[in-house]
């Protein structure tokens, strides 16, 4: 069975890898580009090492190191520092209390605040079939503890807009929850309970990444994939044949395949099911993906004159600063920056800010330096600064998200042979990528081969 994989991101790169594995697969991925990885991309720059893309997965989810594993290649864990995390708030920065004790002693929060917060197990639960995040956020633990602790979580996993973000499709498993328990409060207690029964606890989520950064995954898929990359292979279209798809690539040429998995961004799938499937197209296309601009910058150690030890800091989007956060990125992982030195990693644009992306490198730079000085009292000039702009970054799941994957599903039902997958569906993180990868791969065997 010739099967073409449509995209060298970490979501088609699974997926072929995957079927590789399976006899009666005969596996070809196209990318676009003139490299694999998509948004997994490291650089090292003159000594620093710059993720501007993906800078780690949790390892509390299996499927990620398990292909680690296989592709043998060793994860590192973040420093123990880098779990102390800060929120910007009226300009200065306040640690994220990560004990309810910590929590009431913490300035990060007003005395009303925290008090509205304590009310959320009496407050009833919701019904609605899809809500935002900002509306639940404010129903459940009311305004401040939205803007504060919420807000900033969805600039820092979505860069996105939390009147927007569906709670359901971003974060489902605070909806289950809610859901199953009335009230996070309570569900939190609950499973702290259950927890210290267990013997066998699970292991809180740990930051994880590579040595040689994010990339040593995609490569190592890559590598094992063993020929059958091919790169600058842009498809512009899929079309039905009489034995199943041929795709029309950007130079003219057709290759046809026995079946198709479309693992490239969503508005890039909805071009090239246009034709072959407008309602499936329509539904890709609305998926919004803002632009991100990513600004690395290194200090010498002896002269920043600020506590990097730490993971870095989110902002709030009522503190109307220019930046989405920061990450302290040499004190999270080894081999980020030349010995005596410190890199730093800012997060700029985003759903509210897309203007800010956009700028040229050397304002973007000053702006986030000017940024940093303001919230941190940071004194000292970078000795390196690079960025690197995602026109189209990060898929949002907004309000309405589901409608998409119901779509998807019609689509895939229509056409027996072509799969829709990638980070725009069924969860933006590089753990879900994969977990979704290994699923389809196991999906098509079950699918394409029983029976044959
Ligand atoms: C700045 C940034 C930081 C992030 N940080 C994290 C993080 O720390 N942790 C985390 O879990 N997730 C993070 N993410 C989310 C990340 O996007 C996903 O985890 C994952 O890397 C997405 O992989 P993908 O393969 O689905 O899509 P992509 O990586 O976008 O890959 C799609 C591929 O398809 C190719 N392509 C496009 N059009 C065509 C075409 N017409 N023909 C052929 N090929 C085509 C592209 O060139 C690309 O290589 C981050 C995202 C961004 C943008």
């Amino acid at each position: 069975m010739r099967v073409i994989v449509v995209g060298g991101g970490v979501s088609g790169l699974t997926v072929a890898w995957a079927l590789s594995r399976e006899p009666g697969f005969d596996v070809t991925v196209f990318e676009a580009s003139g490299r694999t990885g998509g948004k997994v991309h490291t650089e090292r720059v003159e000594g620093y090492l710059c993720e501007w893309g993906v800078n780690g997965f949790l390892d509390k989810e299996p499927k990620t190191l398990e292909v680690s594993e296989a592709l043998s290649i060793s994860p590192v864990r973040s420093f123990d520092a880098s779990r102390k995390r800060y929120i910007c708030s009226g300009g200065r920065l306040h640690r994220l209390p990560e004990s309810p004790g910590a929590f009431l002693r913490s300035g990060l929060m007003g005395i009303t605040g925290k008090a509205r917060l304590a009310m959320e197990p009496f407050i009833a639960k919701g019904d609605l079939e899809d809500e935002s995040l900002a509306d639940f956020g404010r129903r459940r633990l009311g305004r401040e503890a939205f803007e504060k602790l919420i807000d900033p979580m969805a600039s820092g996993i979505y860069a996105g807009d939390p009147e927007k973000l569906s709670l359901k499709s971003c974060f489902k498993r605070i909806d289950e929850l809610e859901q199953t328990y009335g009230s996070l409060i309570k569900a939190m207690a609950a499973l702290m309970k259950e927890r210290k029964k267990s013997v066998s606890a699970a292991p809180k989520g740990t930051l994880t990444s590579f040595r040689g950064g994010m990339s040593e995954i995609t490569d190592a898929l890559y590598n094992a994939l063993d020929g059958h990359v091919r790169l600058s292979k842009d498809v512009s279209s899929v079309e039905r044949t009489p034995s199943g798809y041929g795709l029309c690539l950007a130079d003219g040429s057709v290759a046809e395949a026995d079946a198709v998995v479309l693992a490239a961004p969503a508005y890039r799938a909805a071009e090239m099911l246009s034709e072959l499937d407008p309602e499936g197209a329509k539904a890709f296309g609305s998926i919004p993906y803002p632009p991100l601009s990513v600004v690395a910058l290194g200090f010498r150690a002896d002269d920043i004159g600020m506590d990097v030890d730490a993971f870095g800091f989110l902002v709030p989007f009522r503190e109307g600063r220019k930046i989405l956060g920061m990450l302290y990125d040499s004190s999270v992982f080894p081999n980020r920056a030349p010995e005596g030195s410190v890199l730093l990693r800012a997060m700029v644009g985003g759903a509210r800010a897309p203007e800010v992306a956009e700028l040229e490198e050397d304002a973007l730079v000053e702006t986030v330096l000017a940024e940093l000085r303001s919230i941190t009292g940071l004194k000292a000039e970078p000795e390196f600064a690079k960025s690197f702009l995602h026109k189209k970054a990060i898929p949002q799941y907004n309000v309405g998200h589901s409608g998409v994957i119901e779509a998807l599903e019609a689509a895939e039902s229509r056409h027996k042979g072509l799969y829709v997958t990638g980070n725009a569906f069924r969860g933006v993180s590089l753990n879900d990528c994969v977990a979704s990868g290994l699923a389809l791969a196991g999906r098509m065997r079950d699918e394409l081969l029983d029976g044959k």
